[in-house]
This record gives C-alpha cells, structure tokens and sequence, in this order.
C-alpha cells in the first residue's frame, strides 16, 4: 500500500469500502434486522460502523460469516468463549443433561458441584451464588454491601464497566443503577484514597476489576490494589473485585495473582462453560445475608440461575478442561504472544502497543505508558476502528474496542499469522499510526 499520501480518515474509509463489498450478505442481514430491533441489533457491544458481520458458524477457534469467509477467532467472546466453539468435553456432558430434561424448578448436583469448584478455586469466596448475568452479579454484591453496611454509596471507576447498568466509560449512563455513585480514578493512588476518606461514612462498597477489560486489557497497579484494601478495611467498606473477565487469569484469579483478597467477587462468562452466567460470591458472613433459612433473608431469585445446562456446562469446564495447569499454561502463552506483538510494535516505530495480562490483550495506537482509561483513550477512535475492520478484512475476527481474549483452542499456528497480520497491518499504516 503506498501509505504516504494517505490520511488515518481516508484508510479508514478506504477499509470500510473494501469491508462493505467483501460482505453483501452480511449488510442485507442488517438492513433486514433493522425493522425489529433498533439497529438490528440487541447487544449495543456488538455494533459497528458500517455494519457488523452475521456469524453463522463457529467450530475450535475458528468462525464462520454469512458470505462464507473464516476468521480465526481472536475476541473469544469477550473472555466467555475460553473453551472455543463447542469444545466436545462440554458438548457431551451438555448432550448428557439434556437426555436428563430441562426446566425441572429444583435444586440440582450440578449447581453444588459449580459452586465447590469456584469456593475451591478462588480465595475469598467462602460461599457463591448463580445468576444469569455478571450485571446481575454486581446488582447482588451491591445489594449486600449497602444492606450490610447501612451506607449508601457505591464507589467505581472512570472508565469501568460491571454491566449495561454500570456503564462507566464515558462518564455515567442514564440507564444506570440508579445509586449514588463516587467516581474514583484508576491507578491514582492518591486522588482515589483521598475520595475514599472524604465518603467513607457513606461509602458501602468500592467495586473494581482487577485489570479493566472493556477499557482495553489495563491491569491494576499492586499499590493501587493495596491501597484499597487497606482504606477500605480501615473504614468497613466491603472490597468488592469483579472478575467476570479476569477470574481466568490465575487458578484463583486475578486476586490471587495480585494477592490482594476483596470481600466479595463477581463471576461470569466462561465460568458458565459458555451458556449463560454470573455468579457472587465472598465472605462467609456476606453471602449468608442471602441464606433462604433466615427469617430476614435478602431475597435472591431468578428463574433459570440454577439451570442445568449452565451448571453443567460450567463445571465440567473448570472440572475437566480448565484445570489450574491449563489455566497457568494458557495464560503464559498469551504473556509470550503479547510480548512478541510488543516487539513487532517497537520496531514498527508506530504508537502501537498492547497491554494486558495473560490470555488478555488490549490494542493501542498511542504512545507512553497506558495504565489509565484516559490513557487509553489517547488512542485516536478512526485508529481503533481501522485496526477492527482491516484485522476482519485479513480474516481475524476481533471486537471493536481493541480487547483480545484468546481461547483454548487458538494454536501456535493462528498465533504467528496473527503476528504476520499485526506486523503487516502496522508497515500497511504505520504513515498514519504515528
Ligand atoms: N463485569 C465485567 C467486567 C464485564 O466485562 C461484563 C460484561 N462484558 C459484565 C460485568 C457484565 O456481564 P454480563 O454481560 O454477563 O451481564
């Protein structure tokens, strides 16, 4: 490509172009959606400018589009689609729980057996609960915590993400949970420990991940994570850490790798083997707020939280395939792929760069440390979104925001044409990644 005339809005354009003739089928699938659903689509995440891909079929780590292309899949659904496209582990045992009957509205040994497995697994989950959703999940701890504790306010993050009801990137939503919220500032030490101080009669709960996903693969600090837990026990606020995308990282998640313990956690995506989920859980005295045998239980319900094909599903992923090696080896895999893609940036001289923790990557065009949302919108959007649509053009199907989980079944092979793909994309652009 001669890249010396152009600018980063015209070989966005210019992308898109290509994009849009590479996929009618896709774009009519669209344009027919659009009728039912506001913007033909009903999972905001997923759409994008011109207009998203149908995914027909998936299979390992490899999809399938409605024009027929294959993409080797490198969003692995946000961090849910860990095991692949049907990993045959889980499809048997979900096939098995299916010849047993759905909807049977009783307690069931998958659900225990689920919740041994993550209460044996992660720190400070004495106790857990199911739900359907990680939104729930926060909805749940945010619940207890309040109702816990007597306060009333909820501190999270600039930038952060726990849900579509705690939507945090640009501000606040009006769709939020309606609490009083404190806007504390990631990996500022000070200004957070400050605004702690300041609410601490009010404050219930400081609810964080451990490395923001959404936001683009951004680890905590340790010291940021420390201070936390120290302010947060001086005054009895509950530390709640949501690891719906980060509890891969480690056997016990990304609380172990930091050895920083919260009160309460999050679950969700790939805990459910890939059917739906989220999960609560924490401290013994926490969780038993919710224990049904009290008379002034909090009420917890939610029809399918306990359904069988999730708790199937998810155990006999963390039981069979997901095992704590597993878990180790696969995230060193991905510290080896992200620091090879490091080395390629640097010698791109772009800004490119790529952040994150294990099986976790997130891509960036800008330059100097990133350890911030405000960091990380340093970025130029028409440079994210060209890496998007020129990384589905050369057949790596990969989500809008720049995030990367890989899955299982990604294999040395997809890793080095996806370092061909990366390296070539950057000497593509590299006139207008600067
Ligand atoms: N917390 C985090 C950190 C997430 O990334 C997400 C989903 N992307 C959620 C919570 C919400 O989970 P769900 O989509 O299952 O409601």
């Amino acid at each position: 490509m001669d890249g010396q005339n152009i600018t980063l809005a015209s070989a966005l354009g210019d992308a898109k172009e290509r994009y849009s003739q590479a996929n009618p089928v896709s774009r009519a699938m669209h344009e027919k959606a659009l009728k039912p659903l506001p913007g033909g689509n009903t999972r905001t995440t997923l759409h994008y400018d011109p207009f998203p891909l149908v995914i027909e079929r998936g299979e390992g780590a490899r999809v399938w589009d409605a024009d027929g292309h294959g993409y080797a899949d490198f969003i692995g659904e946000y961090t849910a689609g860990l095991y692949g496209h049907s990993h045959p582990t889980i499809r048997a045992a979900l096939d098995k729980a299916l010849d047993s009957g759905m909807v049977l509205c009783a307690p069931n040994a998958q659900e225990a057996e689920l919740g041994q497995l993550i209460c044996d697994r992660f720190p400070s989950v004495d106790q857990v609960r199911f739900t359907n959703s990680g939104t729930e999940a926060n909805l749940m701890i945010v619940g207890a915590a309040r109702h816990s504790t007597g306060r009333s306010k909820v501190m999270v993050f600039n930038g952060g993400y726990h849900g579509g009801v705690f939507f945090f990137a640009t501000g606040t939503s009006p769709v939020n949970a309606p609490y009083p919220f404190v806007l504390g500032a990631y990996n500022d030490v000070d200004t957070t420990k400050a605004l702690i101080d300041e609410h601490a009669d009010d404050l219930a709960i400081v609810m964080l991940e451990p490395m923001m996903g959404t936001s683009g693969a951004l680890p905590a600090q340790p010291e940021f994570l420390s201070m936390l837990r120290e302010r947060t026990q001086h005054h009895g606020i509950v530390l709640s850490f949501d690891e719906v995308m980060t509890s891969r990282l480690a056997p016990g998640g990304a609380q172990q790798l930091y050895g920083v313990t919260p009160d309460m956690t999050a679950f969700g995506k790939y805990i459910g083997g890939g059917m739906t989920i989220g999960a609560f859980g924490g401290r013994e005295d926490l969780m038993s707020l919710y224990d049904p045998r009290k008379p002034d239980a909090l009420p917890h319900a939610g029809t399918f939280n306990n359904n069988v094909l999730t708790m199937t599903a998810g155990a006999t992923g963390l039981r069979e395939v997901y095992t704590p090696q597993v878990c180790e080896e696969h995230n060193a895999r991905g510290d080896k792929l992200r620091d090879r893609l490091n080395d390629i940036a640097v010698k791109s001289e772009t800004s490119a760069q790529v952040t994150g923790l294990g099986s976790m990557l997130g891509f960036h065009f800008a330059r100097g440390d990133i350890l911030s949302p405000s960091d990380a919108a340093k970025t130029p959007a028409d440079a994210r979104a060209l890496f998007h649509i020129e990384m589905l053009n050369r057949g790596f199907y990969m989500g809008k925001g720049g995030l990367s989980s890989l899955s299982l079944p990604l294999t040395d092979l997809d890793f080095d044409a996806f370092a061909n793909a990366y390296e070539q994309f950057l000497a593509d652009y590299a006139s207008v990644l600067n």
